[in-house]
């Protein structure tokens, strides 16, 4: 364990660089495109831009739940706008993505909760570039059947729900969830046949490598397919602090033991974030 003073070496990383993601890049920036990539300064564009596969971010950017780690606004969230479902799918044909990977903030105001835009915006997707794959990254829609069936009837390659942290600490760090509603989720996806679900944590927030391989447990009780697990990192003072950075070699073993658990994909490192390699997880 190694006491939170300034970042290890392993968190450094280098700035992006490639023809394809110069190409992007310029694309985004000239349309005002909307990506999580970007918004989040995410570590991995590089080499994700690279592979073609970028994460968009629906239904507005205000979010009605405010998780300790996340760096999105909390408040009350714009109205839907209709034209989004279009606007994505534009903004995918325009980058040429190969695999694209949608999620959206939590719209507990809404009585679908969102799902209906996010139905219409896969069919977008679907109709512009129909050889694009895509991953949902879907809320929990407080469970509710009616809205995670209209995510399955579109039928993403991938859905993905994240557990976000392990059962103790769930309250702390997502205090409108809850950990065994996700799992529930997660389970219904499956039961309904969607072909590949996924979830993902963060380390560093206090938890044990017992309750990460617990939570592994717990996932793959339920059918899951993809595990991911990164480090968390503050994206301000105000949130959770680090408690921990977690080394490669425990990276490694997480990684090992989710193999053995016998999920078909673990991605386990510093800088893995849910959308990584995402592209790998529709194999
Ligand atoms: Fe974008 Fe996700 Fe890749 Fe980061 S990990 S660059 S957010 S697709
Ligand atoms: Fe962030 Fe999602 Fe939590 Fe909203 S529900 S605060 S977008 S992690």
């Amino acid at each position: 364990v190694i006491p939170p003073k300034g970042k290890p070496k392993w968190l450094r990383v280098k700035l992006p660089t490639g023809k394809k993601y110069t190409e992007l890049r310029g694309l985004v920036d000239k349309y005002k495109l909307n990506t999580i990539c970007t918004s989040g300064s995410c570590p991995n564009m590089g080499e994700c831009w690279g592979e073609g596969t970028a994460t968009f971010m629906i239904l507005g950017n205000i979010c009605t739940r405010s998780c300790g780690f996340c760096g999105v606004k909390t408040g009350r969230p714009e109205s839907v706008d209709w034209e989004e479902p279009e606007k994505v799918a534009r903004s995918i044909k325009l980058m040429k993505i190969k695999h694209a990977v949608i999620t959206s903030v939590d719209r507990d105001d809404l009585k679908d909760m969102g799902s209906i835009i996010w139905a219409e915006t896969v069919m977008a997707i679907r109709r512009m570039s129909p050889s694009t794959t895509l991953e949902t990254l879907i809320p929990d829609f407080q469970g509710v059947e009616r809205n995670l069936d209209r995510i399955v009837e579109v039928s993403p390659e991938v859905v993905s729900h994240n557990m976000e942290t392990v059962r103790r600490l769930t309250r702390e760090v997502r205090i409108q969830a809850k950990y065994d509603r996700s799992l529930q989720v997660l389970k219904y996806l499956k039961d309904k046949g969607v072909r590949r679900t996924k979830s993902g944590i963060m380390l560093g927030l206090g938890e044990s490598e017992d309750e990460v391989i617990q939570t592994m447990k717990d996932l793959k009780n339920v059918n899951v397919d993809i595990v991911t697990i990164g480090q968390y990192l503050q994206p301000t003072k105000k949130h959770l602090p680090v408690k921990q950075f977690i080394t490669p070699d425990q990276f490694k073993k997480y990684e090992n033991i989710g193999m053995e658990l016998g999920f078909r994909h673990v991605e386990s490192g510093a800088l893995v974030r849910s959308s990584y390699k995402a592209h790998k997880h529709i194999e």
